[in-house]
């Protein structure tokens, strides 16, 4: 099987948020166009779907032929472009959560909600690192404490497995790189499973992304 990722981003010219759903990007295409991370520029054929599954309203369909990397935003220019449309907190983005689960990890309703990816302004982060996964914790501008929520950064995901350096020391410069007092988090809502669509961090920026670019090769 293929290994698939989430890809989502901001279209400059309608000032909406989407997501490459249909068909489901591969890492293979990914690297074809020489890896993407927060900030990537990219021109794409992408249609938005006519009746999308809430909360997931920002899917669409696309061309993958069409996908080409244009350039890159640093993240400084990044974070300004994200603080325009940003959230005080979760709960504003996406209500209240309906459920918990045993980590501590909010879940919303499949089928409900206005949005499924947000930027969240945040006071802390800190991060809980274990053998096949990362956690974040964070408390949101509203004041209000998230837990247990899972990483889902790619480029993150791709040096734990891919990279010399993170192979010898992966969790002192995620921490370096991702802990501290916050700014902005990308936070989304992931498909449903378990009853839910949980709670997950999709990218940290403090302005110290320094090491978790993409590479396509192992180095
Ligand atoms: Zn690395």
């Amino acid at each position: 099987m293929r290994a698939s990722a989430c890809v989502a981003g901001i279209h400059l010219g309608a000032h909406r948020t989407v997501r490459l759903a249909t068909p489901n990007p591969t890492l293979q295409q990914l690297d074809g166009i020489g890896g993407l991370i927060p900030g990537s520029l990219v021109t794409v054929d992408w249609t938005a779907d006519a009746a999308p599954r809430p909360p997931h309203v920002e899917d669409g369909h696309w061309v993958p032929g069409t996908l080409q990397k244009t350039g890159q935003l640093d993240e400084d220019g990044l974070l300004a472009l994200l603080d325009r449309d940003s959230f005080r907190g979760v709960v504003q983005a996406f209500g209240e959560p309906v459920n918990w689960g045993s980590s501590g990890n909010a879940s919303y309703s499949p089928g409900q909600g206005s949005r499924s990816l947000a930027t969240v302004r945040c006071t802390d982060v800190e991060l809980a690192v274990w053998p096949d996964r990362v956690r974040v914790n964070f408390i949101d501008r509203d004041g209000r404490r998230w837990r247990a929520v899972p990483l889902q950064d790619l480029a993150v995901k791709r040096h734990r497995v891919m990279c010399k350096a993170c192979a010898r020391q992966f969790e002192q410069t995620l921490r370096r790189e991702f802990e501290g007092p916050g700014r902005l988090l990308r936070v989304g809502l992931a498909r449903e499973w378990n009853g839910g669509c949980w709670l997950q961090v999709n990218a940290i920026f403090l302005g110290k992304r320094n090491h978790f670019v993409p590479f396509t090769a192992p180095r």
